[in-house]
């Protein structure tokens, strides 16, 4: 028996079993299908960066940043955390504008930054066509990490401070009654207890819709390739890219560079659909990967004039949660211990400290340490979250995402 059921081991639900079990809430247990980090979590571009034009999200990825020097301090290891710093950079009027913005955002939330010139850029970047930039802004506190990683350095303090981790252990079923949690079902046992939070990614709502509880989220497909070594083009500390022109975001990775397109129409997948692991070849043909490279890539490359006499190495897929306004779900619901922590908008690496510190708040009784009224799970009141309608909003809101990963 526990007092807290914890479903899902990606980056979001180990975050939110190490919280919790500061909280001193009795017997915790974090249940995952599979291993730790193996849903979307392994297979995230992860990059860290601070700045969002959606304000509300900024204290959640600041927590992340202060959980990951606590987990280094506690667990005393390095968690391979590659302060590189990212740059915004703008090719058009439209997009000047909202670096301007977001430079004021960081202004408010103390995020260090500054202008740099499209010389300067090209030193940092030599595989960047200088002559496209109009603004550029230098973020240098910025960084990236291996998301796998995190999540079982989360794993491991949470395990460390008493949590169960039940791998292996496939949630069938949260049992409610009169709209209180009971306890959850699993292909072998019944797991009494009064809190629940689901933090299942892709598969949150084949365990929440059948209490009536559709949380405005479907899974939407992602990509990214990533170039062959070469140490001159792709210096090693080079900063991470978010180049809303080119609907694109870049990162150094090992010797190469790791490279994002959002597709104009990102493809969603139902969840009923959703495999139970993922391998990240999935959702995607292999000539699929060319093709939408050589159609999705055209404008990136304009910013990357030799993408095309470049050798890729890897091409990765998966998928993570997007909403239809592009926020969170994070928060309690109406029925009485049963907690959301999903949603993630492509940025479930970049949040789980906050996403992990507020529900552990929340289940505490106390007053979360953000506000989190622009997350509520049920926002959307009633409405099919397999419909094409719902999952096609979705879908939109990935192709119209302009910052972060
Ligand atoms: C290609 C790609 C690039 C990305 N880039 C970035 C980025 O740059 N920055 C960023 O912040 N984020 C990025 N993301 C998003 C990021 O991967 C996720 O937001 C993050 O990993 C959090 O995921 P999660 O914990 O919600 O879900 P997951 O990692 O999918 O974890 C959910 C877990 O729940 C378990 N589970 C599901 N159903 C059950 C069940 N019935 N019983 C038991 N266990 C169950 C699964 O096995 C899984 O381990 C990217 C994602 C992709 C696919």
């Amino acid at each position: 028996m526990f007092d807290v059921i914890i479903i899902g081991g990606g980056t979001i639900g180990t975050a939110t079993a190490w919280y919790l079990s500061q909280q001193n809430l009795g017997k915790i247990a974090l249940l995952d299908k599979g291993n730790i980090g193996e849903g979307a979590t392994s297979w995230a571009a992860s990059l860290l960066t601070q700045v969002r034009a959606k304000t509300e999200a900024i204290p959640l990825v600041q927590e992340t940043y202060r959980a990951i020097e606590a987990l280094e301090a506690e667990l005393g290891i390095s968690l391979g955390a590659r302060r590189v710093g990212s740059l915004q950079i703008a090719a058009s009027d439209k997009t000047a504008q909202s670096v301007e913005n977001l430079v004021s955002i960081a202004d408010q939330y103390g995020i260090p930054n500054h202008w740099m010139d499209a010389r300067e850029v090209q030193k940092m970047l030599p595989w960047i066509n200088a002559e496209l930039i109009q603004k550029a802004s230098f973020m240098p506190r910025d960084l990236f990490l291996e998301a796998y990683v995190l999540a079982n350095a989360f794993a491991n303090a949470a395990k460390k401070a008493g949590v169960q981790l039940l791998t292996d252990t496939f949630v069938t079923e949260i049992v409610v009654e009169n709209d209180k949690i009971q306890g959850v079902r699993t292909k072998d046992n019944f797991y009494p207890c009064s809190v629940v939070v689901d933090a299942a990614g892709g598969w949150s709502n084949l365990l929440s819709n059948p209490l009536k509880l559709p949380l405005p989220m479907a899974p939407v497909r992602s990509i990214y390739w990533i170039t062959q070594a070469d140490p001159v083009q792709f210096p090693e500390n080079q900063p991470m890219t978010v180049l809303p022109d080119a609907r694109a975001y870049t990162r150094p990775e090992t010797g190469g560079l790791l490279f994002g397109i959002r597709d104009k129409a990102s493809p969603y997948v139902n969840p009923k659909d959703l495999p139970e692991q993922y391998t990240g070849k999935q959702f995607i043909t292999e000539e699929e990967r060319w093709e939408i490279l050589l159609e999705e890539g055209k404008d990136f490359q304009d910013f990357f004039p030799k993408l095309e006499s470049v050798s890729i190495a890897h091409c990765i897929t998966g998928v993570s949660t997007y909403t239809p306004d592009s926020r969170f779900v994070l928060g309690p619901t109406r029925i009485y211990g049963f907690y959301a922590a999903t949603g993630c908008a492509g940025a479930g690496v970049a949040m789980s400290g906050g996403f992990g510190r507020a529900t552990a708040e929340l289940i505490a009784g106390k007053t979360p340490f953000t506000d989190l009224s622009p997350f509520q799970p049920e926002r959307m009141g009633t409405f099919d979250p397999f419909s094409l309608e719902f999952m096609e909003k979705c879908s939109a809101a990935r192709s119209n995402k302009r910052d972060g990963g």
